[in-house]
């Protein structure tokens, strides 16, 4: 690697993130803070800092930092949050929650990439983020209710399941659509108890395998 990682990392939120639109301070601050290179396995190192998502085993992906950064601050965490998040993979996206919240959970259903995360996120000194193994279509009710729930895998639809799990004023973000294309919704739990439903960009992440979400093969 030629720059240091911190400069690749500024650099990256300039030209990828920031230009795209994304400006809630904190969240590039927690960009900034966390070194993605980490959470890349080696062939694709040096592509750590590429503006595309990139493989970690297992047919699964790591994001591209954009959508990180985006599905972030669509969050809209409040301070001291309980935040839960979907599909752990290389564990990049749950790192940048830990700066952003008091308590991160994040559920894979691979033992292998849970294990992976694990062990990244406690080299990284992150003990309040905790690598739960399990079908995440299901939520994790023994930690509910969250300010946020963030899904990093495609769902056929918002599984009732996480919206249960949400606090009053709690935002639930997530791609909603086929196999292989969709758009992020955002459900907002309302003081009544109902949800507020927003859609916004076009988004192809790989499938939520779960009760809730797509059958295995
Ligand atoms: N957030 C990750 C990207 C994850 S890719 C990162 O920052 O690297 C999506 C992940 O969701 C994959 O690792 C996949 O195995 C996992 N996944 C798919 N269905 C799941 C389910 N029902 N419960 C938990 N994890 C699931």
């Amino acid at each position: 690697m030629t720059a240091k990682w911190e400069e690749q990392a500024e650099h990256m939120v300039t030209e990828q993130i920031v230009a795209r639109g994304v400006r809630n301070p904190r969240v590039l601050l927690a960009i900034r803070k966390t070194p993605r290179h980490l959470f890349v396995p080696e062939p694709y190192r040096d592509e750590s800092w590429s503006d595309y998502p990139l493989p970690i085993g297992y047919g699964q992906t790591i994001s591209q930092p954009f959508i990180v950064a985006y599905m972030t601050e669509l969050l809209d965490l409040p301070p001291r949050a309980r935040v839960l998040e979907i599909g752990t993979g290389s564990g990049y996206q749950a790192a940048v929650l830990a700066h952003l919240a008091d308590e991160v959970h994040t559920i894979e259903r691979i033992p292998e990439l849970a294990e992976h995360a694990r062990h990244v996120l406690r080299l990284l000194d992150l003990d309040h983020v905790h690598v739960h193994v399990g079908d995440g279509s299901q939520g994790l009710p023994e930690f509910a209710p969250y300010d946020g729930i963030l899904v990093a895998a495609a769902a056929p639809k918002a599984p009732p399941a996480l919206l249960e799990q949400l606090a009053p004023g709690g935002k639930l973000v997530l791609p909603v659509g086929d196999r292989g294309f969709q758009h992020l919704e955002r459900w907002t739990r309302q003081p009544d108890g109902g949800f507020r439903r927003e859609t916004k960009d076009a988004v192809a992440f790989v499938p939520l395998i779960g009760e809730d979400g797509w059958p295995a093969s």
